[in-house]
C-alpha cells in the first residue's frame, strides 16, 4: 500500500525555551497506508491531539519531519504553503459543532469550499452531497444549524469538512457527549468513508469498540510516546497488557470473542479510563 503519512524522530515542546516548556511527543516514528483506518488510543495527556494536529500542521514539530501525501512539514514550513494540505486534510476536533456559526445549514456547509475559491455552484454542489453523505435531507438546509437536534448538528459541522473532499479525514472523540444512536451514526458514517470513498481515517477514541469494528491498525500511545503500534489482532489479544496499560476494555469479552480471540466466559479485567 501506498504511504499517505509517515512521521519521522518527531518530537513536540510545547512553550519552548520557558519554564512552562513541556515534552508532549517524544520520539514520534509513525507510518499510515493510504485507505487505511488508524485509531489512536490512549489516556487524557498522553499527545493524541498533539500527534494528530501535526497533520494538517495545526502545530508544527520541533524536530522531525512529517510527510503528508508527499507534502513534508518540518519546524521551517512556512503557513502560507498550506493551503494544499489543509484541503487534502480534513479535521474534525472535539465537539465540532461548536465551530457551526453561519445563519443556515446550507451555508455553514459551503463556507470551506467558498473560502477555498469555489464558485456558489460548486459550492452548493459539494455542501449537497457532504449533506447527503451525512444524512441531512434538503428540508434542513434552510433551517439555522442551531435548531437541529444535538447529533443533527454534530453531522452538520462533519459535512463542513467533508465539503472539502478531504483525502484523509482526522477525528479527535468525534462521538464524546453524543447518545448511542448518535455515536452508531457518526461510526457507521466514518466507516462508510472509509470502505466506499477511499478515505483515509484517523480516529483519536476512547470508545475500544470502536477501534475493533473499524481500526486496522491501532497506535497507543503513553506519556508522548508510541508504546505499540500493530493491527486490531496484536493490539487487542493481549488483554492483560491492556489490562496493565488501564485501558479501558467495556464489553472486552463481547468484541475479542467477534475477533476470535478468546473464550466468552474468560475473566476479562473491566479497568476504567482516564
Ligand atoms: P491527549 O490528546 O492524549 O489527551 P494532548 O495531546 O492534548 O493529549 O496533551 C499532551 C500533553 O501536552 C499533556 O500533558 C497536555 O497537558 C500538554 N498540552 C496540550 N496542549 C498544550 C498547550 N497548548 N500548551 C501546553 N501544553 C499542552
Amino acid at each position: 500500500m501506498d504511504q499517505e503519512v509517515t512521521f519521522t524522530k518527531v518530537d513536540h515542546i510545547y512553550e519552548p525555551n520557558s519554564p512552562l516548556a513541556k515534552l508532549a511527543l517524544s520520539d514520534i516514528s509513525l507510518t499510515i497506508d493510504r485507505g487505511s483506518f488508524t485509531a489512536i488510543i490512549g489516556h487524557t495527556g498522553s499527545g493524541k491531539s498533539t500527534l494528530v494536529q501535526h497533520i494538517n500542521a495545526l502545530i508544527k514539530p520541533t524536530t522531525g519531519t512529517i510527510t503528508v501525501a508527499g507534502f513534508e512539514i518540518t519546524n521551517e514550513t512556512s503557513n502560507k504553503n498550506l493551503k494544499q494540505l489543509r484541503e487534502n486534510v480534513g479535521m474534525v476536533f472535539q465537539f465540532p459543532e461548536k465551530q457551526l456559526f453561519d445563519e443556515t445549514v446550507i451555508k455553514d456547509v459551503m463556507f470551506g469550499p467558498l473560502n477555498y475559491g469555489k464558485t456558489d455552484d460548486e459550492a452548493r454542489q459539494a455542501a449537497s452531497s457532504a449533506l447527503n453523505l451525512v444524512k441531512i435531507g434538503e428540508q434542513y438546509y434552510e433551517k439555522s444549524p442551531f435548531d437541529l437536534s444535538g447529533g443533527q448538528m454534530r453531522r452538520v459541522a462533519i459535512a463542513g469538512v467533508l465539503a472539502m473532499k478531504p483525502e484523509i479525514l482526522i477525528l479527535d472523540e468525534p462521538t464524546a457527549g453524543l447518545d448511542p444512536q448518535g455515536h452508531q451514526e457518526i461510526m457507521e458514517l466514518v466507516q462508510a468513508l472509509n470502505r466506499e470513498q477511499n478515505v483515509t481515517i484517523i480516529l483519536v477514541t476512547h470508545q475500544m469498540e470502536d477501534v475493533v469494528e473499524s481500526a486496522n491498525q491501532v497506535v497507543v500511545m503513553e506519556s508522548g510516546k508510541i508504546v505499540k503500534d500493530g493491527t486490531v489482532r496484536e493490539i487487542f489479544n493481549n488483554p492483560q497488557w491492556l489490562a496493565d496499560k488501564q485501558l479501558s476494555l467495556p464489553k472486552a469479552a463481547d468484541f475479542a470473542s467477534k475477533l476470535g480471540l478468546f473464550g466468552h466466559n474468560e475473566e476479562l479485567p473491566l479497568t476504567v479510563d482516564e
